[in-house]
């Protein structure tokens, strides 16, 4: 690394995040600018539909400070996306990701230059200190944590607060597929990574855009998108089920044959159809969410489709 050569580019999906635009943008000079020269801002609008396009405009006309790079969606494409791009048109000394809804403080990225540089790391996640407002946020980020960490290799972290080296967005840059996940890619490329924390704010104005719903789908992507292992898992479950339904099988010939004793018919065979059935289904599913993210793949769309850019 050149050294003293400090300079950042701070990618931000946003997404109808009109009202902390300014806000976040006069948070960012006033913390950074100093520190990190030159500090270039490369805002991804996920198709928003509110008037962020109209401030941005303004704000770009006011700023000299900082370097503002603005890319529009055609449409909303999902954050992921929006942060793939964004590493896409990175090429500073450091990179870091960090959401529009000013709930990540831009002063934590001084500390994370400081980790970064003096260990071996190539990535900081800064990790809130205390999150999630909602009963269903806390449930299932904690069980999220186990079951992706239990499918993928490396230790995948909760936060999407982070601070990376070039070599680091280099290759993230290099992975182009459809379900873009960047904490997924960022643990299986086996980089060092280290944490540190931050105290949590609350969204300054406008509200989360995660549903119950969309928190969920990320979590099932997050497993898909890292490892095929649930495959695996859907083989071994085959296997014993089946063992066990030979066992089953094998007694109840036991019963009648040695010992001549009546089945009761239907209740065993509802048993083992509804057993059956459920596993099966299961599976199906499982197997179909990997032909679906092939099929997508196969079809080597484009992952964004920009509308216009805008930069000062
Ligand atoms: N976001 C986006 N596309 C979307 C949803 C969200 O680019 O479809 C952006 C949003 O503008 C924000 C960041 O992703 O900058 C995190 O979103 P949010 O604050 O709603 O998520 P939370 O903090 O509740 O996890
Ligand atoms: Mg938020």
């Amino acid at each position: 690394m050149v050294q003293g050569n400090k300079s950042l580019d701070i990618v931000i999906p946003v997404y109808n995040e009109s009202e902390n635009l300014k806000p976040l943008l006069d948070e960012i000079t006033s913390k950074l600018i100093g520190f990190f020269y030159p500090l270039t801002v490369i805002l991804v609008d996920d198709g928003s539909i509110d008037d962020t396009p109209v401030k941005i405009k303004n704000i770009i006309k006011e700023q000299k400070k900082i370097n503002i790079k603005y890319y529009r969606f055609t449409r909303n494409y999902g954050k992921e996306i929006a942060v793939k791009c964004g590493i896409d048109q990175s090429g500073s000394e450091f990179c870091s990701i960090m959401d529009g809804d000013l709930q990540h403080p831009p002063e934590s990225l001084i500390e994370a230059h400081e980790k970064l540089t003096t260990t071996d790391a190539n990535i900081i996640y800064i990790s809130p200190k205390k999150r999630m407002t909602h009963f269903h946020q806390k449930l299932g980020a904690f069980g999220y944590k186990k079951i992706l960490n239990s499918f993928s290799k490396a230790k995948v972290y909760l936060t999407d607060f982070t601070f990376m080296d070039k070599k680091t967005v280099d290759i993230v840059k290099q992975f182009n597929e459809s379900d873009f996940y960047t904490r997924g890619i960022l643990s299986i490329v086996g980089l060092i990574s280290k944490e540190i924390y931050y105290t949590v704010h609350e969204r300054k104005y406008g509200k989360t855009k995660f549903s119950f719903a969309k928190l969920i789908n990320l979590a099932i992507d997050g497993v898909i998108s890292v490892s095929t292992r649930p495959l695996r898992m859907a083989i071994y479950a085959g296997v014993i089920v089946s063992i066990i339904s030979i066992l089953f099988g094998m007694y109840l010939l036991f019963e009648k044959l040695v010992r001549g004793q009546p089945i009761p018919g239907f209740a065993t065979l509802g048993f083992g159809m509804f057993f059956l059935g459920g596993i099966q289904l299961l599976f199906l599913g499982l197997i179909g969410e990997y032909v679906g993210k092939t099929f997508i793949q196969a079809k080597k769309r484009p992952l964004y489709t920009i509308d216009y850019k805008l930069s000062n």
